[in-house]
Protein backbone atom coordinates (compact mmCIF):
# COMPACT_ATOMS: atom_id res chain seq x y z
CA UNK A 1 0.00 0.00 0.00
CA UNK A 2 1.40 3.73 -0.79
CA UNK A 3 1.88 6.38 1.63
CA UNK A 4 -1.12 8.27 2.44
CA UNK A 5 -0.17 12.14 3.03
CA UNK A 6 -2.92 14.08 4.44
CA UNK A 7 -3.45 17.87 4.25
CA UNK A 8 -5.59 20.11 7.01
CA UNK A 9 -5.25 23.25 8.13
CA UNK A 10 -5.08 21.80 11.74
CA UNK A 11 -3.52 19.00 12.46
CA UNK A 12 -4.07 16.75 15.88
CA UNK A 13 -0.99 16.87 17.46
CA UNK A 14 -0.29 13.08 18.92
CA UNK A 15 -0.01 14.18 22.23
CA UNK A 16 -3.60 15.85 22.14
CA UNK A 17 -5.76 12.66 23.84
CA UNK A 18 -8.55 11.22 22.02
CA UNK A 19 -11.12 12.45 24.45
CA UNK A 20 -10.10 15.47 23.55
CA UNK A 21 -9.07 15.83 19.72
CA UNK A 22 -12.59 15.33 17.31
CA UNK A 23 -13.81 11.89 15.91
CA UNK A 24 -12.08 12.69 12.78
CA UNK A 25 -9.02 13.92 13.80
CA UNK A 26 -8.75 10.54 15.94
CA UNK A 27 -9.46 8.79 12.76
CA UNK A 28 -7.10 10.42 10.29
CA UNK A 29 -4.54 10.07 12.42
CA UNK A 30 -5.33 6.07 12.82
CA UNK A 31 -5.41 5.65 8.97
CA UNK A 32 -1.97 7.39 9.24
CA UNK A 33 -0.86 4.66 11.68
CA UNK A 34 -2.05 1.82 9.31
CA UNK A 35 -0.90 3.05 6.25
CA UNK A 36 2.37 4.90 7.48
CA UNK A 37 2.02 8.55 6.67
CA UNK A 38 2.75 11.65 6.94
CA UNK A 39 0.33 14.92 8.16
CA UNK A 40 1.08 18.24 6.87
CA UNK A 41 -0.55 21.42 8.61
CA UNK A 42 -0.43 24.65 9.90
CA UNK A 43 1.79 25.28 12.54
CA UNK A 44 -0.63 27.69 14.43
CA UNK A 45 1.72 30.37 13.86
CA UNK A 46 2.57 32.92 11.93
CA UNK A 47 5.86 35.28 11.24
CA UNK A 48 7.02 37.66 8.57
CA UNK A 49 8.91 35.91 5.45
CA UNK A 50 7.97 32.55 6.98
CA UNK A 51 10.65 29.57 5.17
CA UNK A 52 9.18 27.25 2.85
CA UNK A 53 10.75 24.38 4.57
CA UNK A 54 8.26 22.88 7.84
CA UNK A 55 8.82 22.08 11.15
CA UNK A 56 9.03 17.83 10.98
CA UNK A 57 8.54 15.45 13.67
CA UNK A 58 7.74 11.83 14.30
CA UNK A 59 5.61 9.84 16.34
CA UNK A 60 5.12 6.31 15.56
CA UNK A 61 4.45 5.61 12.06
CA UNK A 62 3.35 9.28 11.61
CA UNK A 63 5.44 12.35 10.35
CA UNK A 64 4.22 15.67 11.16
CA UNK A 65 5.05 18.44 9.42
CA UNK A 66 3.92 22.11 10.09
CA UNK A 67 4.11 25.17 8.39
CA UNK A 68 4.57 28.71 9.47
CA UNK A 69 2.38 31.30 7.64
CA UNK A 70 3.30 35.34 6.67
CA UNK A 71 0.65 37.26 9.24
CA UNK A 72 -1.01 38.98 6.34
CA UNK A 73 -1.13 35.90 4.18
CA UNK A 74 -2.46 34.42 7.14
CA UNK A 75 -5.52 36.65 7.93
CA UNK A 76 -6.17 36.69 4.53
CA UNK A 77 -6.73 32.74 4.04
CA UNK A 78 -8.00 32.06 7.08
CA UNK A 79 -10.28 34.93 8.17
CA UNK A 80 -10.79 36.73 5.02
CA UNK A 81 -11.43 34.39 1.85
CA UNK A 82 -11.84 31.15 3.75
CA UNK A 83 -14.05 32.10 6.40
CA UNK A 84 -15.53 35.38 5.04
CA UNK A 85 -16.30 34.42 1.51
CA UNK A 86 -16.22 30.22 1.14
CA UNK A 87 -18.15 29.81 4.90
CA UNK A 88 -20.81 31.97 4.43
CA UNK A 89 -21.32 31.20 0.59
CA UNK A 90 -21.44 27.13 1.21
CA UNK A 91 -23.72 27.82 4.27
CA UNK A 92 -26.08 29.74 1.61
CA UNK A 93 -25.52 32.99 3.90
CA UNK A 94 -25.34 35.40 0.88
CA UNK A 95 -25.73 38.53 2.85
CA UNK A 96 -22.83 37.37 5.01
CA UNK A 97 -20.46 36.89 2.12
CA UNK A 98 -17.38 39.47 2.00
CA UNK A 99 -14.83 39.37 -1.12
CA UNK A 100 -12.17 41.03 -1.46
CA UNK A 101 -9.20 40.75 -3.99
CA UNK A 102 -6.33 40.92 -1.49
CA UNK A 103 -8.44 37.93 0.57
CA UNK A 104 -8.33 35.28 -2.47
CA UNK A 105 -5.00 36.55 -3.46
CA UNK A 106 -3.76 35.40 -0.03
CA UNK A 107 -5.85 32.43 0.00
CA UNK A 108 -4.04 31.58 -3.19
CA UNK A 109 -0.61 32.52 -1.84
CA UNK A 110 -0.92 30.29 1.14
CA UNK A 111 -1.80 27.43 -1.33
CA UNK A 112 1.39 28.02 -3.40
CA UNK A 113 3.62 28.28 -0.37
CA UNK A 114 2.00 24.80 1.19
CA UNK A 115 2.68 23.20 -2.02
CA UNK A 116 6.37 24.67 -2.44
CA UNK A 117 6.67 22.99 1.43
CA UNK A 118 5.03 19.73 0.43
CA UNK A 119 5.93 19.26 -2.72
CA UNK A 120 9.59 17.83 -1.86
CA UNK A 121 8.77 15.69 0.81
CA UNK A 122 6.20 13.71 -1.85
CA UNK A 123 6.82 10.78 -3.28
CA UNK A 124 5.12 9.83 -6.88
CA UNK A 125 3.24 6.90 -5.49
CA UNK A 126 2.03 8.95 -2.46
CA UNK A 127 -1.76 9.39 -2.38
CA UNK A 128 -2.62 13.04 -1.16
CA UNK A 129 -5.83 13.86 0.64
CA UNK A 130 -6.63 17.22 1.13
CA UNK A 131 -8.93 18.82 3.95
CA UNK A 132 -11.66 20.84 3.53
CA UNK A 133 -12.43 24.58 1.74
CA UNK A 134 -8.73 25.82 2.95
CA UNK A 135 -7.05 24.48 0.36
CA UNK A 136 -9.15 23.86 -2.79
CA UNK A 137 -6.12 25.32 -5.27
CA UNK A 138 -3.48 22.90 -3.79
CA UNK A 139 -3.84 20.11 -6.05
CA UNK A 140 -3.60 22.87 -8.99
CA UNK A 141 -0.11 23.88 -7.09
CA UNK A 142 1.21 20.90 -6.52
CA UNK A 143 0.63 19.76 -10.22
CA UNK A 144 2.52 23.25 -11.54
CA UNK A 145 5.30 21.92 -9.53
CA UNK A 146 5.22 18.68 -11.47
CA UNK A 147 3.35 16.33 -9.11
CA UNK A 148 1.69 13.71 -10.63
CA UNK A 149 0.35 11.26 -8.23
CA UNK A 150 -3.14 10.78 -6.83
CA UNK A 151 -5.07 13.99 -5.05
CA UNK A 152 -8.21 13.64 -3.32
CA UNK A 153 -10.14 16.85 -1.63
CA UNK A 154 -12.95 16.10 0.61
CA UNK A 155 -15.11 18.96 1.64
CA UNK A 156 -16.91 18.99 4.58
CA UNK A 157 -19.28 21.81 4.27
CA UNK A 158 -22.11 22.18 2.00
CA UNK A 159 -21.55 22.65 -2.01
CA UNK A 160 -24.22 25.42 -2.76
CA UNK A 161 -26.55 25.16 -6.01
CA UNK A 162 -25.03 27.01 -8.78
CA UNK A 163 -27.15 30.35 -8.27
CA UNK A 164 -26.10 30.86 -4.94
CA UNK A 165 -22.51 29.78 -6.14
CA UNK A 166 -22.06 32.04 -9.31
CA UNK A 167 -22.39 35.39 -6.23
CA UNK A 168 -18.63 34.41 -5.81
CA UNK A 169 -17.12 36.15 -7.86
CA UNK A 170 -14.07 33.66 -7.94
CA UNK A 171 -16.45 30.08 -8.95
CA UNK A 172 -15.11 29.70 -12.02
CA UNK A 173 -10.95 29.88 -11.14
CA UNK A 174 -12.16 27.69 -7.62
CA UNK A 175 -13.86 24.87 -10.09
CA UNK A 176 -11.24 24.75 -12.16
CA UNK A 177 -9.02 24.52 -9.21
CA UNK A 178 -11.04 21.30 -8.17
CA UNK A 179 -10.64 19.59 -11.72
CA UNK A 180 -6.76 18.91 -10.27
CA UNK A 181 -7.96 16.65 -7.81
CA UNK A 182 -8.25 12.56 -8.78
CA UNK A 183 -11.82 12.47 -6.76
CA UNK A 184 -13.59 15.29 -4.77
CA UNK A 185 -15.65 14.12 -2.26
CA UNK A 186 -18.76 15.67 -0.77
CA UNK A 187 -20.99 15.22 2.25
CA UNK A 188 -24.34 14.42 0.07
CA UNK A 189 -25.64 13.42 -3.19
CA UNK A 190 -27.77 17.13 -3.14
CA UNK A 191 -24.48 18.70 -3.08
CA UNK A 192 -22.49 16.33 -5.73
CA UNK A 193 -26.14 17.31 -8.01
CA UNK A 194 -25.50 20.60 -7.02
CA UNK A 195 -21.44 20.86 -8.22
CA UNK A 196 -22.59 18.82 -11.36
CA UNK A 197 -25.39 20.82 -12.15
CA UNK A 198 -22.71 23.87 -12.14
CA UNK A 199 -19.98 22.11 -14.13
CA UNK A 200 -22.30 21.00 -17.20
CA UNK A 201 -24.24 24.26 -17.55
CA UNK A 202 -21.37 26.84 -16.31
CA UNK A 203 -18.27 25.36 -16.75
CA UNK A 204 -18.58 23.22 -19.64
CA UNK A 205 -17.97 19.95 -18.40
CA UNK A 206 -19.08 16.83 -19.77
CA UNK A 207 -20.28 14.48 -16.73
CA UNK A 208 -20.31 10.34 -17.52
CA UNK A 209 -22.06 7.71 -14.81
CA UNK A 210 -20.61 7.08 -11.70
CA UNK A 211 -19.55 10.85 -11.30
CA UNK A 212 -17.29 10.96 -13.43
CA UNK A 213 -16.20 14.56 -15.07
CA UNK A 214 -14.40 15.93 -18.23
CA UNK A 215 -13.77 19.85 -17.59
CA UNK A 216 -11.29 21.03 -20.36
CA UNK A 217 -8.04 18.51 -20.64
CA UNK A 218 -9.03 17.16 -16.83
CA UNK A 219 -10.96 14.15 -15.59
CA UNK A 220 -11.96 13.26 -12.01
CA UNK A 221 -14.67 12.32 -10.04
CA UNK A 222 -16.89 13.79 -7.66
CA UNK A 223 -18.97 11.43 -5.14
CA UNK A 224 -20.51 11.62 -1.99
CA UNK A 225 -19.27 10.47 1.20
CA UNK A 226 -21.24 11.03 3.84
CA UNK A 227 -19.11 11.65 7.34
CA UNK A 228 -19.71 9.28 10.68
CA UNK A 229 -18.62 9.52 14.02
CA UNK A 230 -16.77 7.36 15.93
CA UNK A 231 -19.96 5.41 17.53
CA UNK A 232 -18.64 2.88 19.55
CA UNK A 233 -16.43 5.52 21.95
CA UNK A 234 -19.92 7.48 22.08
CA UNK A 235 -21.37 4.38 23.18
CA UNK A 236 -18.33 3.19 26.04
CA UNK A 237 -18.38 6.84 27.33
CA UNK A 238 -21.96 7.14 27.20
CA UNK A 239 -22.43 3.80 29.21
CA UNK A 240 -19.64 4.49 31.53
CA UNK A 241 -21.38 7.53 32.72
CA UNK A 242 -24.14 6.00 33.62
CA UNK A 243 -24.37 6.46 37.71
CA UNK A 244 -20.91 8.24 37.81
CA UNK A 245 -20.34 11.67 39.62
CA UNK A 246 -21.05 13.58 36.79
CA UNK A 247 -23.98 12.21 36.08
CA UNK A 248 -24.99 12.18 39.52
CA UNK A 249 -24.89 15.83 39.61
CA UNK A 250 -26.47 16.56 36.90
CA UNK A 251 -29.47 14.48 37.67
CA UNK A 252 -29.31 16.36 40.99
CA UNK A 253 -29.37 19.96 39.17
CA UNK A 254 -32.52 18.49 37.15
CA UNK A 255 -34.65 17.86 40.00
CA UNK A 256 -36.52 15.40 37.99
CA UNK A 257 -37.09 17.75 34.77
CA UNK A 258 -36.75 16.89 31.21
CA UNK A 259 -33.85 17.69 29.46
CA UNK A 260 -33.33 19.42 25.79
CA UNK A 261 -29.90 19.72 24.88
CA UNK A 262 -28.26 21.88 22.00
CA UNK A 263 -24.16 21.29 21.18
CA UNK A 264 -23.08 24.14 18.43
CA UNK A 265 -19.88 25.53 18.05
CA UNK A 266 -21.28 29.70 18.27
CA UNK A 267 -21.73 30.29 14.40
CA UNK A 268 -24.34 31.67 12.63
CA UNK A 269 -24.73 28.35 10.17
CA UNK A 270 -26.07 26.97 13.31
CA UNK A 271 -29.70 28.73 13.48
CA UNK A 272 -28.95 29.56 17.48
CA UNK A 273 -31.07 32.26 17.36
CA UNK A 274 -34.05 30.64 16.36
CA UNK A 275 -33.32 28.00 18.47
CA UNK A 276 -33.76 29.72 21.64
CA UNK A 277 -36.65 31.83 20.01
CA UNK A 278 -38.51 28.45 19.68
CA UNK A 279 -37.75 27.57 23.10
CA UNK A 280 -38.84 30.66 24.68
CA UNK A 281 -42.07 29.77 22.44
CA UNK A 282 -42.28 26.22 23.42
CA UNK A 283 -42.60 27.65 26.84
CA UNK A 284 -45.15 30.35 25.73
CA UNK A 285 -47.47 28.22 23.70
CA UNK A 286 -47.18 25.37 26.73
CA UNK A 287 -47.29 26.86 30.08
CA UNK A 288 -47.25 23.04 31.13
CA UNK A 289 -43.72 22.60 30.38
CA UNK A 290 -42.69 26.00 32.20
CA UNK A 291 -40.94 24.25 35.75
CA UNK A 292 -41.08 21.21 34.18
CA UNK A 293 -38.48 21.15 30.31
CA UNK A 294 -34.98 22.98 30.87
CA UNK A 295 -32.89 23.35 27.98
CA UNK A 296 -29.03 23.44 28.12
CA UNK A 297 -27.32 25.28 24.90
CA UNK A 298 -23.43 24.54 24.87
CA UNK A 299 -22.00 26.87 22.42
CA UNK A 300 -18.27 27.01 22.44
CA UNK A 301 -16.78 30.65 21.30
CA UNK A 302 -15.37 29.68 17.52
CA UNK A 303 -13.89 32.10 15.25
CA UNK A 304 -13.74 35.28 17.43
CA UNK A 305 -11.57 37.03 14.99
CA UNK A 306 -14.59 37.88 12.39
CA UNK A 307 -17.09 40.03 13.29
CA UNK A 308 -20.32 38.42 12.73
CA UNK A 309 -19.18 35.96 14.93
CA UNK A 310 -18.64 38.36 17.92
CA UNK A 311 -22.00 40.16 16.68
CA UNK A 312 -23.59 36.85 16.88
CA UNK A 313 -22.17 36.11 20.57
CA UNK A 314 -23.96 39.33 21.62
CA UNK A 315 -27.14 38.68 20.40
CA UNK A 316 -27.44 35.08 21.72
CA UNK A 317 -26.24 36.61 25.59
CA UNK A 318 -29.26 38.93 25.05
CA UNK A 319 -31.53 36.49 23.99
CA UNK A 320 -30.56 33.88 26.72
CA UNK A 321 -31.39 36.74 29.12
CA UNK A 322 -34.54 37.81 27.63
CA UNK A 323 -35.56 34.68 28.15
CA UNK A 324 -34.79 33.38 31.51
CA UNK A 325 -35.31 37.06 32.51
CA UNK A 326 -39.07 36.11 31.53
CA UNK A 327 -40.05 32.68 32.34
CA UNK A 328 -37.35 31.69 35.44
CA UNK A 329 -39.07 31.06 38.55
CA UNK A 330 -36.89 31.31 41.90
CA UNK A 331 -36.13 27.85 41.87
CA UNK A 332 -36.05 26.94 38.02
CA UNK A 333 -33.69 28.75 35.67
CA UNK A 334 -35.42 27.83 31.95
CA UNK A 335 -31.93 27.65 29.78
CA UNK A 336 -28.31 27.08 30.44
CA UNK A 337 -26.60 28.65 28.07
CA UNK A 338 -22.61 27.51 28.38
CA UNK A 339 -19.72 28.69 26.16
CA UNK A 340 -17.15 26.40 27.30
CA UNK A 341 -15.92 22.75 25.46
CA UNK A 342 -15.93 19.52 27.23
CA UNK A 343 -14.53 16.38 27.40
CA UNK A 344 -16.55 13.51 25.05
CA UNK A 345 -17.47 12.16 28.12
CA UNK A 346 -19.16 14.49 29.50
CA UNK A 347 -21.09 15.54 26.27
CA UNK A 348 -22.14 11.97 26.17
CA UNK A 349 -23.71 12.13 29.56
CA UNK A 350 -25.24 14.99 28.86
CA UNK A 351 -26.81 13.78 25.83
CA UNK A 352 -27.67 10.67 26.92
CA UNK A 353 -29.41 12.31 30.02
CA UNK A 354 -31.41 14.56 27.31
CA UNK A 355 -34.98 14.10 26.41
CA UNK A 356 -34.78 15.89 23.33
CA UNK A 357 -31.64 16.48 20.95
CA UNK A 358 -32.20 19.63 19.11
CA UNK A 359 -30.16 19.97 15.75
CA UNK A 360 -31.82 23.03 14.38
CA UNK A 361 -28.88 24.74 11.83
CA UNK A 362 -29.74 27.02 8.91
CA UNK A 363 -27.14 24.69 7.03
CA UNK A 364 -24.63 22.36 7.76
CA UNK A 365 -22.39 19.94 5.55
CA UNK A 366 -23.27 16.68 7.55
CA UNK A 367 -23.71 17.97 11.68
CA UNK A 368 -21.81 15.22 13.54
CA UNK A 369 -23.57 16.12 17.09
CA UNK A 370 -26.82 14.76 15.82
CA UNK A 371 -25.04 11.61 15.20
CA UNK A 372 -23.20 11.59 18.35
CA UNK A 373 -27.41 12.09 20.06
CA UNK A 374 -27.89 9.25 18.71
CA UNK A 375 -25.22 7.43 19.82
CA UNK A 376 -25.23 8.46 23.76
CA UNK A 377 -28.81 7.10 23.66
CA UNK A 378 -30.27 4.54 26.27
CA UNK A 379 -31.66 2.41 23.58
CA UNK A 380 -34.19 1.07 26.44
CA UNK A 381 -35.76 4.50 27.07
CA UNK A 382 -34.34 6.65 24.09
CA UNK A 383 -34.14 10.66 23.09
CA UNK A 384 -35.96 12.42 20.45
CA UNK A 385 -33.72 14.06 17.66
CA UNK A 386 -35.33 17.51 16.49
CA UNK A 387 -32.84 17.52 13.17
CA UNK A 388 -32.76 20.28 10.70
CA UNK A 389 -34.07 19.15 7.23
CA UNK A 390 -31.11 21.21 6.34
CA UNK A 391 -28.25 19.50 7.97
CA UNK A 392 -26.95 16.80 5.80
CA UNK A 393 -27.52 13.94 8.50
CA UNK A 394 -31.53 14.40 7.48
CA UNK A 395 -30.68 11.98 4.82
CA UNK A 396 -29.58 9.48 6.89
CA UNK A 397 -30.71 9.85 9.85
CA UNK A 398 -34.80 9.07 8.90
CA UNK A 399 -35.89 8.70 12.60
CA UNK A 400 -35.40 12.39 13.71
CA UNK A 401 -37.95 14.73 13.86
CA UNK A 402 -37.51 17.11 10.81
CA UNK A 403 -38.08 20.91 11.54
CA UNK A 404 -37.65 24.02 8.93
CA UNK A 405 -35.04 26.19 11.26
CA UNK A 406 -36.62 28.69 9.78
CA UNK A 407 -39.93 27.78 11.65
CA UNK A 408 -39.42 29.07 14.90
CA UNK A 409 -43.31 28.09 15.82
CA UNK A 410 -42.91 25.22 14.13
CA UNK A 411 -39.88 23.82 16.05
CA UNK A 412 -41.75 24.93 19.40
CA UNK A 413 -44.41 22.11 18.22
CA UNK A 414 -41.95 19.77 17.01
CA UNK A 415 -40.34 19.78 20.53
CA UNK A 416 -44.00 19.54 22.32
CA UNK A 417 -44.90 16.69 20.38
CA UNK A 418 -41.78 14.97 21.08
CA UNK A 419 -41.89 15.78 24.41
CA UNK A 420 -45.05 13.86 24.68
CA UNK A 421 -43.64 10.86 22.42
CA UNK A 422 -44.64 7.39 23.37
CA UNK A 423 -41.86 5.21 24.32
CA UNK A 424 -42.48 2.64 21.48
CA UNK A 425 -42.43 5.50 18.67
CA UNK A 426 -39.28 6.59 20.20
CA UNK A 427 -37.43 3.65 20.49
CA UNK A 428 -38.50 2.54 16.69
CA UNK A 429 -37.40 6.16 15.64
CA UNK A 430 -34.02 5.94 17.36
CA UNK A 431 -33.61 2.44 16.17
CA UNK A 432 -33.72 3.61 12.58
CA UNK A 433 -31.37 6.57 12.98
CA UNK A 434 -28.52 4.21 14.86
CA UNK A 435 -28.64 1.53 12.20
CA UNK A 436 -26.91 4.78 9.76
CA UNK A 437 -25.15 5.70 12.93
CA UNK A 438 -23.54 1.84 13.72
CA UNK A 439 -22.86 1.48 10.08
CA UNK A 440 -21.46 4.43 8.63
CA UNK A 441 -18.81 5.16 10.89
CA UNK A 442 -15.82 7.58 10.56
CA UNK A 443 -13.99 4.53 10.24
CA UNK A 444 -15.55 3.24 7.49
CA UNK A 445 -15.80 7.07 5.81
CA UNK A 446 -12.24 7.00 6.51
CA UNK A 447 -11.64 3.54 4.31
CA UNK A 448 -14.19 3.85 1.76
CA UNK A 449 -12.27 6.89 0.65
CA UNK A 450 -8.96 6.14 -0.09
CA UNK A 451 -10.37 3.08 -1.68
CA UNK A 452 -11.86 5.13 -4.23
CA UNK A 453 -9.00 7.76 -4.39
CA UNK A 454 -7.04 4.44 -5.32
CA UNK A 455 -9.19 3.15 -7.97
CA UNK A 456 -10.48 7.10 -9.49
CA UNK A 457 -7.77 6.91 -12.06
CA UNK A 458 -9.45 3.38 -13.74
CA UNK A 459 -12.57 5.02 -13.82
CA UNK A 460 -11.82 8.03 -16.23
CA UNK A 461 -12.95 6.98 -19.79
CA UNK A 462 -15.59 9.43 -20.53
CA UNK A 463 -17.96 9.42 -23.14
CA UNK A 464 -16.36 8.13 -26.13
CA UNK A 465 -17.97 10.72 -28.46
CA UNK A 466 -15.58 13.48 -27.18
P1 LIG B 1 -18.93 21.71 13.11
O1 LIG B 1 -17.93 20.81 12.47
O2 LIG B 1 -19.54 22.74 12.18
O3 LIG B 1 -18.47 22.35 14.38
P2 LIG B 1 -20.32 19.26 13.84
O4 LIG B 1 -21.61 19.09 14.59
O5 LIG B 1 -20.23 18.45 12.61
O6 LIG B 1 -20.18 20.79 13.54
O7 LIG B 1 -19.11 18.87 14.77
C1 LIG B 1 -18.91 19.52 16.00
C2 LIG B 1 -18.01 18.67 16.88
O8 LIG B 1 -17.52 19.46 17.96
C3 LIG B 1 -18.76 17.51 17.52
O9 LIG B 1 -17.94 16.36 17.48
C4 LIG B 1 -19.00 17.96 18.95
O10 LIG B 1 -19.03 16.92 19.89
C5 LIG B 1 -17.82 18.87 19.20
N1 LIG B 1 -18.19 19.90 20.16
C6 LIG B 1 -19.12 20.85 20.02
N2 LIG B 1 -19.21 21.60 21.13
C7 LIG B 1 -18.33 21.11 22.00
C8 LIG B 1 -17.93 21.46 23.33
N3 LIG B 1 -18.49 22.47 24.00
N4 LIG B 1 -16.99 20.72 23.89
C9 LIG B 1 -16.41 19.71 23.22
N5 LIG B 1 -16.73 19.34 21.98
C10 LIG B 1 -17.68 20.04 21.38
Amino acid sequence: MARLVIVSNRVASPRERAAKAGGLAVALREALGTHGGLWFGWSGETQVNPPDTPKVFRSGRVTYALLTLDPDDQRAHYAGYANGSLWPLCHYRLGALSFRRAEWEGYRRVNEHFARALFPMLRPDDIVWVHDYHFIPLAAELRKLGFGGRIGYFHHIPWPTPEVFLSLPSHAALVNDLSHYDLVGLQTEQDVRALLTYISSEARGWIAPGGVVGLRERRFRIAAFPIGIDADAFVTDAQASVGSEEEQRLAASLGGRQLAVGVDRLDYSKGLPSKLAAFGELLNRYPEHRSKVTMMQIAPVSRGEVAEYRALRRELEELAGAINGEYAEFDWVPLRYLNRPFQRATLAAIYRNARLGLVTPLRDGMNLVAKEYVAAQNPDDPGVLILSRFAGAADELSGAVLVNPYDVEGMAEAAHAALSMPIEERRERWQANWEKVRTNTIHRWCETFIHELVNAVDQFDGPSDL
